[in-house]
C-alpha cells in the first residue's frame, strides 16, 4: 500500500466515529491539483542535471493551500500528496484559514554545493510560480530546506512578478520579511502541546524522560525547550546515529558540536565551556525502544511500524515528524495503551507561526517575539485541549479525536457552500 492510501485510512476510521456529509468525504478523496515539473540546473562543473519537482494543492475549503517544500532523495508524488493531505487536517485542527498543500524535489541536497542549491531553489520556484500565489498556495520550509532557501524562492517569485511579494512563502529570513519566532515554532509548538496536556496524558508533574529521533529544526528546538523546562532529554539522533545519556544531555551543547563537527556527540557539562566527550552511541532503532516517558519522532515518516511498535517502551509518543507512525503501528500502540499525540496537532506550531508571518507580510506590520510566542501558545494549547475533550467524549485515540476536530471545520465549510441536502430542502 502506498503512503497516500495509508493516510486516507485514517479518514475512513474517523468517519465511522464522526459521520460527515457524503459530499465532504467526496471532496477529501483526492488533491484539487497536482503539478510535476522537470528542473534543469547547471552544476558547478558546467554539466546540466534535471531534477524532478512536485507541488500538490490538496484542498482549499478553508482557505489558500499551505505546506512546506522538501528536498530529499525519497520525494515522490505519493509522498507529496500524503503530506498535502495531512496539511489539510493540520491547518483545520488549529483553526487556521488555510487548506493543505505540499511540495518537494527529489534530490540529496548534501551532494550539492550552496550555489547549486540556490540554482535548484530558483529553478523550482520558476517552475511552480503560476501554480501558487499569496492567496492561492503558500509554501514554507520542510525537511532539508531552510530560511535561506525560502529567501531565494521569494526573491525569484518577486522577480517573476516584478513586485516584492513576501507573502508568497513563509519561513523566510527576518531581513526578507520573515517572522520572529518562526525558526523554532515547530519544536516550540510541540513543547507547548506537551506542557499543556501532560496531566491528561497521565504523565504527571515530575520531570519527564524524553528520547528524540531527528535533531534538525523540529527536534533540536523541542529538545532545547524541554531541557530548559527541567525535563531530561536522554537520547537524540540524526541520520548517522543516536547518542544516549541516562542523566540527560544538554541539547544546546550537542547542537553546537554537531554544527562544528557534523556529527552528534554529547557535551560533558552544561554551560559554555564544555568538554566534548564521545558518549554512548546507539542506533536509531534502539532509540525508539528506550524506556522513557515521551518518545519524539522528529525525522521522517514510517519509522514506527508493526515490526517495532510492540517494543516501544515509552508512555507517550509525540509526533513532531509528519506521518512517523504507520496505521498498523498506531493500532498496536493504541491497544497497548500508549498515547500518541498525532502529527497534525503536535507539529502544527510551524504552520501556525507561518500563518502569523503571512498575516504580518500582508499587513506590512511586524510583531515582537513575545506576541508570537503568546499567540502560538494560546492557539495550540486551546486546540490540544479541545482535541483531548473530543477524545474523552468519543472514547477514541487522540489521533482520531484530532481528525474529528478538523473534520468538524471542513464539514462546516462544505455545508456553507451548499450540499445536496441543502438543495433538496430548498425545492
Ligand atoms: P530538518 O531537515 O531540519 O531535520 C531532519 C533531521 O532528521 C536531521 O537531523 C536528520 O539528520 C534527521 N534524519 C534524517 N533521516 C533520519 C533517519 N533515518 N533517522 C534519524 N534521523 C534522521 O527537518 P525538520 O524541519 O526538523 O523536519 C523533521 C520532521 O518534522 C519532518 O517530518 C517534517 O515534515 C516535520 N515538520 C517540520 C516542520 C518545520 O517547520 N520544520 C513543521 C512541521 C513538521
Amino acid at each position: 500500500m502506498n503512503i497516500f492510501d495509508e493516510a486516507k485510512r485514517q479518514l475512513e476510521k474517523t468517519i465511522k466515529v464522526y459521520p460527515i456529509d457524503a459530499e465532504s468525504t467526496l471532496r477529501l478523496q483526492a488533491p484539487i491539483a497536482a503539478l510535476q515539473v522537470a528542473l534543469p540546473v547547471r552544476m558547478d562543473d558546467g554539466s546540466l542535471r534535471i531534477f524532478q519537482g512536485y507541488r500538490v494543492r490538496y484542498n482549499d475549503l478553508l482557505g489558500p493551500t499551505k505546506g512546506g517544500i522538501r528536498f530529499h532523495p525519497g520525494v515522490n508524488l505519493d509522498e507529496v500528496q500524503s503530506l498535502a493531505f495531512w496539511m489539510t487536517f493540520k491547518c483545520a485542527v488549529v483553526g487556521l484559514p488555510y487548506g493543505g498543500g505540499k511540495g518537494g524535489v527529489t534530490v540529496n541536497p548534501k551532494e550539492l554545493s550552496l550555489l547549486e542549491i540556490e540554482r535548484l531553489s530558483r529553478s523550482y520556484m520558476s517552475a511552480i510560480a503560476d501554480f501558487i500565489g499569496p492567496t492561492v498556495d503558500i509554501p514554507a520550509p520542510d525537511v532539508y530546506t531552510n530560511s535561506m532557501i525560502m529567501g531565494w524562492m521569494m526573491d525569484e517569485y518577486s522577480k517573476i512578478q516584478r513586485a516584492y511579494t513576501p507573502s508568497i512563502i513563509t519561513g523566510k529570513p527576518i531581513a526578507m520579511g520573515g517572522s520572529l519566532g518562526r525558526d523554532d515554532a515547530t519544536g516550540r509548538g510541540g513543547f507547548y502541546v506537551l506542557q499543556g496536556i501532560k496531566d491528561r496524558l497521565g504523565l504527571g508533574s515530575k520531570p519527564l524522560k524524553i528520547a528524540i529521533q531527528g535533531f534538525g529544526n523540529a527536534g533540536f528546538h523541542f529538545a532545547r525547550l524541554a531541557a530548559e523546562a527541567g525535563h531530561l532529554v536522554v537520547a537524540v539522533s540524526d541520520s548517522k546515529g543516536a547518542i544516549h545519556k541516562e542523566d540527560g544531555l544538554d541539547p544546546v551543547s550537542v547542537n553546537h558540536v554537531k554544527q562544528e563537527q557534523k556529527e552528534l556527540k554529547a557535551a560533558y557539562c552544561k554551560g559554555s565551556v564544555c568538554q566534548v566527550l564521545e558518549h554512548h552511541k546507539i542506533t536509531n532503532e534502539e532509540l525508539l525502544e528506550l524506556e522513557v516517558d515521551v518518545l519524539v519522532p522528529a525525522a521522517l515518516e514510517g519509522v514506527l511500524t508493526k515490526a517495532n511498535a510492540a517494543k516501544v517502551k515509552a508512555k507517550c509518543v509525540l509526533e513532531l515528524a509528519n506521518g512517523p507512525t504507520t496505521n498498523e503501528a498506531d493500532e498496536i500502540l493504541e491497544k497497548r495503551g500508549i498515547n500518541v499525540v498525532p502529527d497534525i496537532l503536535a507539529n502544527s506550531g510551524g504552520v501556525t507561526v507561518s500563518y502569523f508571518e503571512w498575516v504580518q507580510n500582508r499587513a506590512g506590520y511586524y510583531w515582537e517575539l513575545d506576541r508570537v510566542h503568546e499567540r502560538l501558545q494560546k492557539r495550540i494549547v486551546a486546540a490540544a485541549k479541545s482535541v483531548m475533550d473530543l477524545k474523552e467524549k468519543h472514547g477514541t485515540s487522540i489521533r482520531t479525536a484530532a481528525y474529528v476536530s478538523a473534520l468538524q471545520r471542513l464539514n462546516e465549510a462544505v455545508a456553507a457552500k451548499g450540499t445536496l441536502t441543502y438543495y433538496l430542502n430548498r425545492r
